[in-house]
């Protein structure tokens, strides 16, 4: 790969071209076109391209397949990473976060978004759901990142008073959906913190604002069993889905539930029912001890199961690799069964399945979607030996390790050029982020 190859209006061939469609095509060799607004025109074997190019044509060594799908993070979160380590979720958020988190500024919050972007993207993670506080300062650093982001201004109450009551932040949800600047890698969406940190009238609210606005909206939802347990007291016995249900959250409005690991048989139909979406983070979840969703279940019910990160306080890194990786071994575990969750099933859920979470046009390489690709270097040990396409899957999920992603591209931009992320620059971000962690320790 020369160094820098933009996509737009290009023809690209290359070893392998990995779909990501519901069937999991593999193509060898296989070519993808791009139009000039950086989506995919054509994709399939090479010897069926279509006899016109669109333009410029490459030709590239190894595997291509679609940017990975990051539905639940945190991004400015990488200034507390992995900080209160070994402590429950609870005392987690009240002793370590929230006191730091009351301290950060709105400065701090480009330099930090800036930072994950390039973990994202270097990961091969081209689009992520973000929610946070300062939701503009995340769109601006997304964008200058040339990242994807669905960006969700989010809504916290009966905690940090820092933050103002309830209808001031969600007059600043509507504020930013309006100003938010009309760029197709950016998505506006709100974000109710969870039912325990937002009370009913502001769920109402919130579900209000989503319809009006035709917003989606996320919300953690039975993260931990004493979340549950507590709101279920507090509200006659329901569970935090159907109590969300009853205040009309899900009526008309496309829902992506985060963690959701404290779910019973009801929820699940619910959500079903509701098209509401989960966004699975088997990492954060089993770091903090909060439990291991029901995956499968949650499958074949027919409900979305997209993956997170969530934020690098409690996820550390940004490897969407690795929650595919444990979403697949929890899974096996779960059901004491290793037919649980398939290698094809772990990749779909990092890409197709999670695009179609969060409604993105991306996730597959399909003629319509936006060129997000990753180029994925097959002479790799890791990928030794591979004797047929079966192989070549199981590898990876399985053995691929992040070294072999060499390029990356968001709507046919060059953004991971040879392993380098070339959109950010990442010593100065880094540096920033230091003296913001640093400040914030207080
Ligand atoms: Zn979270």
């Amino acid at each position: 790969v020369p160094r820098v190859l933009n996509l737009t209006g290009a023809r690209l061939h290359a070893d392998a071209v990995l779909t990501c469609d519901a069937a999991m095509t593999l193509h060898r060799p296989g070519t993808v076109d791009i139009d000039d607004d950086g989506r995919i025109k054509w994709s399939g074997p090479t010897g069926d391209a279509p006899a016109r190019a669109p333009g410029v044509e490459h030709r590239v060594e190894g595997l291509l397949m679609p940017g990975l799908v990051n539905a639940h993070g945190h991004a400015p979160m990488i200034a507390l990473r992995g900080l209160g380590e070994g402590l429950p979720l609870h005392r987690w958020l009240t002793e370590v976060m929230w006191p730091r988190e009351a301290r950060l500024r709105a400065d701090d919050i480009v330099a930090a978004t800036s930072l994950a972007a390039s973990e994202y993207l270097c990961y091969g993670v081209t689009t992520t759901c973000e929610m946070y506080f300062h939701p503009a300062r995340i769109a601006t650093a997304l964008r200058s990142a040339g990242m994807r982001g669905v960006v969700a201004a989010a809504i916290m109450e009966a905690a940090p008073e820092w933050l103002g009551d309830w209808r001031s932040q969600l007059d600043g949800v509507a504020r930013f959906v309006e100003e938010c600047p009309s760029d197709p890698l950016i998505t506006p969406m709100i974000g109710a913190h969870s039912a325990y940190l937002v009370g009913d009238d502001a769920l109402r609210a919130v579900g209000d604002l989503a319809r009006l606005q035709q917003l989606a909206v996320t919300i953690h939802v039975a993260e931990s069993a004493h979340e549950s347990d507590s709101l279920s007291a507090a509200h006659g016995g329901a569970s935090v889905p159907r109590l969300l249900a009853d205040l009309g959250l899900f009526d008309g409005v496309r829902v992506l539930a985060a963690h959701a690991v404290w779910l019973d048989d009801a929820d699940i139909e619910l959500f079903a029912r509701h098209g509401v979406a989960v966004a699975h983070c088997p990492g954060s979840n089993a770091k903090l001890a909060s439990g291991t969703a029901r995956v499968r279940d949650l499958r074949t019910a027919g409900v979305p199961v997209a993956l997170g990160t969530d934020g690098a306080a409690s996820g550390d890194d940004l490897d969407i690799w690795e929650e595919a990786r444990l979403a697949a071994l929890l899974a096996r575990l779960q059901a004491d069964d290793a037919t649980a969750l398939q290698a094809a099933d772990a990749i779909a859920m990092a890409t197709r399945e999670g695009a179609a979470a969060l409604g993105v046009d991306a996730g597959t390489l399909a003629p319509g979607r936006f060129a997000d690709i990753l180029r994925i270097d097959l002479r790799d040990p890791g990928f030794v030996p591979h004797l047929d396409d079966a192989d070549l899957l199981a590898h990876l999920l399985w053995s691929v390790p992040r070294r072999a992603i060499r390029d990356v591209w968001v709507a046919g931009r060059h953004v991971v050029v040879d392993g380098e992320c070339t959109t950010v620059d990442v010593d100065a971000a880094a540096a920033a982020v230091q003296a913001t962690a640093a400040r914030i320790a207080g």
